[in-house]
């Protein structure tokens, strides 16, 4: 298998620079996918030089808003035109299925069409009330400048998309970094950015690992602001190298994420069976792999046996096998890492009394699931306790922890017993009491009866350890934007405050 010229530095595609490479595995059954450049310093180092020399020659930042939209839009469209070659690469080398691949490309679309809708339609500055007739000010949004995009392994196309799609809507150049296990649909991405028409220089990427290619981009001089989606050792690790220079930093971090369900909520049995199904849903979606996964089911104590019972035997139902395969509804995970870890805190919940209500174990292998592939069959871990580990550390993993409580009071300490804060739901047929425990849960977004939705016109991101800024909504936009006040006066005189 040859290397793809995976490197992209001033509209040329390259090797890396010392001619490293790196094989990308396929989840399923560990084959190799492609090989691709492993970039190093020097190539970090080159990409920054061309979106600083693109910055800095003015042309994307001077480019008009409505033709930076109209190259946001021809992207939408191109990601459309492509969607099934893309969903079935990122399948593919992530592991999820084809399905949910399909989904992360129309996402993909539509923040791109949100971003160049909305700078079109926000218009330019905002004219400020100076209190004089001779006084005209004017507050306007520049970009920031060269922007490092570090992203991970969960959702390439979609972290690098929420990224690159606000931070050329506002006039930035970038290098982005996807993640090493998973480069291939940013690859994609950034053929789409250039037939799209982005000038040459303004949109750079650099395959590689987090040291060195992501630590040099965190520390670079020339680097204005750095984005980061990944775990927190990471991100804290990127903040600390970017701090000496003051870069901007945005930080989308973990999350240990609660999905609350009172009894009301399973009086029915369409209530029952849809809080059920949610909680399967919030759980095990790309086999718990998923920032905001809701790995933490909080129950009230009176409807647990009933509704642990009819959840196990579902979870025990989830049909595994190879992302790309009709009918498989979870795929592999990410890494053989990823499925030792797993295995850890199972091992560590038993070890802590846990009940292990289904799941547990690798699969054997079938007409769907390969012999060498990273499964872990879902896994439901009943009567957990908040001092266990399993609950304290994010698990990014196909496990749903079942922990109980009996008051509404108790419901909202267990769910914000955490120092992250990404996200949560709360189930109730109680409309009060759900807007009630949503306003009092701290976590960045807070579903009431659903979970997982998302919309570009919303903000995303998390409170606490789970990061700094916020992506998507209007927010997403100001991260890549610098604000300036411009103070004119239009009957300059002297002042006259030094007497001499
Ligand atoms: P990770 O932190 O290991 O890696 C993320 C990215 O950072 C990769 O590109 C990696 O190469 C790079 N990196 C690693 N060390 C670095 C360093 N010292 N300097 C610069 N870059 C470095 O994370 P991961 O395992 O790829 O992804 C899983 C994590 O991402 C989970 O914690 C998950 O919750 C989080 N995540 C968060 C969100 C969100 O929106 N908040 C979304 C998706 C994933």
């Amino acid at each position: 298998m040859s290397a793809i010229e995976s490197i992209h530095i001033s509209g040329q595609w390259r090797t890396a620079a010392d001619g490293g490479t790196r094989e990308i595995l396929d989840p399923a059954d560990a084959s190799p996918l492609a090989v691709v450049a492993e970039g190093g310093t020097a190539d970090a180092d080159a990409a920054v030089a061309a979106a600083r020399a693109a910055f800095d020659s003015g042309s994307w930042p001077g480019t008009s808003i409505a033709d930076r939209a109209a190259v946001l839009r021809r992207t939408a469209d191109l990601l459309q035109r492509d969607r099934e070659e893309i969903a079935r690469t990122e399948s593919r080398d992530t592991g999820k299925t084809l399905a949910e691949a399909r989904i992360d490309v129309d996402d993909v679309t539509a923040a791109f069409r949100w971003f160049a809708d909305l700078v079109v339609n926000e218009g330019g500055g905002r004219v400020v009330d100076a209190g004089s007739p001779d006084v005209h000010s004017v507050v306007v949004h520049e970009p920031v400048g060269v922007c490092a995009l570090i992203t991970p392994w969960n959702y390439p196309l979609l972290q690098a998309s929420w990224k690159i799609a606000p931070a050329l809507a506002a006039g930035n150049t970038f290098v982005v970094k996807p993640s090493e296990l998973t480069p291939l649909s940013t690859i994609h991405l950034v053929r789409l950015l250039t037939e799209a028409g982005l000038p040459s220089g303004v949109a750079n990427l650099v395959t590689g690992a987090g040291a060195p290619v992501g630590a040099r981009l965190a520390e670079h001089p020339d680097v204005d602001l750095v984005s980061f989606t990944g775990g927190v050792v990471s991100g804290t690790a990127v903040a600390a190298a970017a701090a000496p220079t003051v870069k901007k930093v945005a930080l989308e971090l973990g999350g240990k994420n609660p999905n609350v369900v009172f009894a009301d909520a399973c009086a029915t049995d369409e209530g029952f069976d849809t809080a059920v199904d949610q909680a399967l849903n919030a759980a095990f979606i790309h086999s718990g792999q998923v920032c905001s996964a809701g790995s933490r089911l909080i129950i009230e104590e009176s409807v647990r046996e009933r509704f642990v019972t009819e959840l196990a035997a579902r979870a025990d139902r989830i049909r595994l096998g190879r992302g790309t395969a009709p009918g498989v509804e979870c795929g592999a995970l990410v890494s053989a890492r990823q499925l030792e870890r797993t295995e850890e805190y199972v091992a560590s919940a038993l070890a802590e009394g846990a009940v292990l209500r289904c799941g547990g174990e690798r699969p054997e292998p079938d007409a769907l699931i390969p012999e060498n592939g990273w499964f872990h069959r879902p896994t439901v871990l009943d009567g957990c306790r908040r001092e266990m580990r399993v609950i304290r550390e994010e698990l990014f993993a196909p496990i749903l922890t079942v922990e109980t409580f009996r008051t509404e009071r108790e419901a909202v300490e267990l769910a914000n017993d955490t120092e992250y804060g990404l996200a949560g739901a709360v189930f109730s047929a109680d409309t009060a009491r759900a807007r009630r425990v949503a306003g009092r849960m701290r976590h960045g977004t807070v579903w009431i009866n659903d979970y997982h939705p998302y919309l570009p016109q919303a903000e995303w991101g998390g409170f606490g350890r789970s990061g700094v800024g916020r992506e998507l909504g209007l927010s997403g936009l100001a991260e890549y934007r610098e604000t300036k006040h411009v103070y004119e006066n239009l009957r300059p005189a002297p002042v006259r405050w030094f007497a001499g």
